[in-house]
Parts: structure tokens; sequence; C-alpha cells
């Protein structure tokens, strides 16, 4: 038996410290912001190297807030890849404004920026970069091309905590970035929590107030914000996991380079090729590999990797069914993220614009399987899941 994600080991090894934060704050008699939530952003924007770190309720809270900072609203489009989670995108419709969908690549899973271009209106006013499962967008188009147009690019690291796109921090190269530390994220809570990353100076001010209901002084209000705050408790225990992030995203390098090298010995298994990118390390051409069955993911050599996710294509109609259920079978766990892109979600049939060329996203949303990959997962667990991979192609 594997299941797909399990915490508590992870947890009762920092037992005393967690108790430690929970001491800390039970004594204080401060249960929302203060000194523990403004110590925990400090250590994170050192952590990634981001000038100004701001706690906040939820990964989405903070792309909400961002896109609110931003003056987002009706009238305005935003770029989104139409393979992401549900958030990136419904943080622009809740404030009336547009998404409008973008293809993916499908070695990186990430926004194709080439795509993008075609998509740019007068209108446009934003580009959401989503780094999805762990490795960063392709930011140095995502920068030229919002330079052109005089976008802003809101970064979704939600499943990115830590990962690197050319020696920079993820979250900290666009206009805002969002963290989020849901407990199955890379860096997860006891509970809701994110963070929104900015290095600008007056940007900064804008989200911190808005974060409070837009309040400045108490109970002057000059904007309209939201409730967007975190939780003292959330940030204690946070902060207590936080020297440990390295050492777990080790480990699930390590169970990613396991699997790659294990299950790329099949003949009916390949790796991604690089070559076949949306981003400009190659061509971007968009050919589907041979006669490979399952196309396992790749870390680029210019990218730090997080693997929040290990997501594989199988291909074949019916196969990705069928391996999920011979996963499951023998008790592995498997997990489809996603398998619907966003451009055919019911809530977004008359708001959203783009729907073209969006053939990646929906091949994408038919094949892929993620697998476990959490720290604790170990070898003889690791070992499992690849047989059992392997073992249903026979
Ligand atoms: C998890 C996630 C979010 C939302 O974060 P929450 O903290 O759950 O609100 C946004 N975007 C992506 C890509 C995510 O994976």
């Amino acid at each position: 038996m594997v299941p797909l994600f399990d915490l508590r080991e992870q947890h009762e090894a920092l037992g005393e410290e967690l108790n430690a934060a929970f001491q800390r704050v039970f004594t204080s008699g401060r249960y929302i912001l203060g000194g523990e939530v403004e110590a925990f952003e400090q250590s994170m924007a050192d952590y990634l190297g981001v000038r100004h770190a701001i706690g906040v309720s939820s990964g989405t809270d903070a792309l909400l807030l961002a896109l609110m900072a931003l003056d987002i609203g009706p009238g305005d489009e935003v770029l989104c890849p139409a393979f992401t989670f549900f958030a990136t995108a419904g943080s622009v419709a809740r404030l009336g404004a547009t998404p409008v969908w973008v293809d993916v690549c499908p070695v990186c899973y990430n926004i194709d920026v080439q795509a993008a271009e075609a998509k740019v209106r007068p209108q446009t006013k934003a580009i959401m970069p989503v780094h999805l499962f762990g490795q960063a967008a392709d930011m140095d188009s995502v920068q030229t091309l919002a330079d052109r147009y005089n976008l802003a690019v809101v970064e979704d690291a939600a499943q990115a905590v830590g990962a690197k796109y050319r020696g920079k921090a993820v979250g900290g190269i666009g206009d805002f970035g969002a963290l989020s530390f849901f407990p199955t994220k890379n860096l997860g809570a006891f509970g809701d929590a994110g963070m929104l990353l900015t290095n600008e100076d007056v940007l900064v001010v804008k989200a911190r107030q808005l974060r409070v209901h837009g309040m400045e002084p108490k109970y002057f209000h000059a904007m309209v914000g939201g409730n967007f705050r975190i939780d003292s408790l959330q940030a204690a225990l946070l902060a207590a996991k936080l020297p440990h992030l390295d050492t777990y995203t080790a480990k699930r390098r390590e169970n990613a380079d396991y699997y790659t090298d294990t299950l790329r010995q099949h003949p009916r298994i390949a790796v991604a090729k690089p070559e076949d990118c949306c981003c400009p390390i190659a061509q971007p051409s968009h050919p589907v590999e041979g006669e490979a069955a399952i196309i396992l993911p790749v870390a680029y050599p210019h990218n730090e990797h997080v693997w929040n996710q290990y997501t594989i294509r199988v291909r074949g109609k019916g196969q990705r069914q069928a391996l999920r259920d011979f996963l499951a079978d023998r008790k592995v766990g498997a997990e489809i993220y996603y398998p619907l892109s966003l451009d055919k979600q019911a809530c977004f049939k008359d708001t959203s614009k783009g729907n073209f060329g969006l053939d990646t996203s929906h091949i994408l949303a038919d094949e892929v399987l993620s697998i476990p990959i959490f720290p604790e997962l170990g070898e003889a667990r690791r070992t499992e899941v690849a047989e059992a991979i392997l073992a249903f192609l026979g």
C-alpha cells in the first residue's frame, strides 16, 4: 500500500518544534497577524531572496490580493493557462475581469508564451504564469512579452515554493507571486494559509492595506479590501517547518530521479524531450512522442524543479483509467491533476475568452496522472509504485 500523500510522518518527526511553536502562540494571546507572522514573513523573504513577503489566508487569496492591488477589474483581460488549478483563473473572474485561455506546453506543462502573444488585446492587463507541479515557467519569455505589451506579471507559485528559474526563486520574478501553504503543497500548514511576494515597495504597501479591508489608519477605509489575514498559529508552525524545506525538496527530487531512471528502462516509456518544449531552449514545435505508452516529466537544467507532483502522461484511449484502476487494485495512490481544462469548466462557459488553440491542454487533461512523490515516501514504497507501473505495461 502506498498513499498518494501522507503528512503524519513529517509532522511526527517535528513534534517538539511544532509543539514549541504552538505553546508560544498559546501563551502569547495573539492569534492573528502579530510578531509570529512578521517573523515568518521575514524568514520567507530571506529564504527566497524576495524583498517583501505578506502572509495571507490562502494561496487563492494571495492571487486575488495581487490582482486587486493591480486594479484588475471589469473590462480587463488576463492571460491564464487553460491547464492549471482552478484558483488561477477563479481569482480573475471573481474581480469581474475575464480570463483568456492560453495553451500550455506538452513537455514542461506551463504556459506557452508564444501562444499567449497571439491572444494579447488592448484590454489585456496581466499574464499569470503558473509554475505547475513545481517547475518554473519560462519567465524570460513571460517578462519579454509583458514588457512589450505593458502587462503585469502575477506568478502562481502555489506548487513551487523554493523552485528556481535561472537561479531566481519563483514568485519573486514578476510584479507579484503567490504561494500556497495548503497541507499538500511542499511547505504545508495545518490548515489554509498562503503568501504574497513582491519586490515593489509601492505595491507592497497597497497589498498590506488590502489584506485588512483596505484599512489605514484603523477604521478608515480609502479602498475596499478583504480579510486576507493569516493566523499567528499557522505562521508559527510554518516557521518551524521552513528550516526543513530544503531537505523535503531534496527527497522529492530523489524520488523523481528514481522514477525517471527506473521507468525509462522500459521500451514503451520515454522521457519528455526538452527539444519539444515551448521554451526557447528549443524549437516551439509540439510533436507527440513516437510509440511511447507513458511519457515521463523532465526537469530542465536551468530550473530547480521542486516536484510538488511527478506527473506522467499515459497515452492511448482509456489507458490512463486502466492504469489508475490497476494502481488502485494494488492500493497505490494516484490522482489526476487536472481532469478538465479550465476552458471547459461550466462556470466559465459564458465569461471566458480565448477558446481556441488549446489542443495540448485538452490532451493533457486526458492523459496526466500524478503518482506518490512526498518526501517521506522512501525506497520501499517508491519501488512498489514503479514496479506496479512496469507490471501494468507487462
Ligand atoms: C493550491 C493552488 C492554488 C490555491 O492555493 P490555496 O492555498 O489552496 O488557496 C492556486 N494555484 C495553484 C496552481 C495551486 O496548486
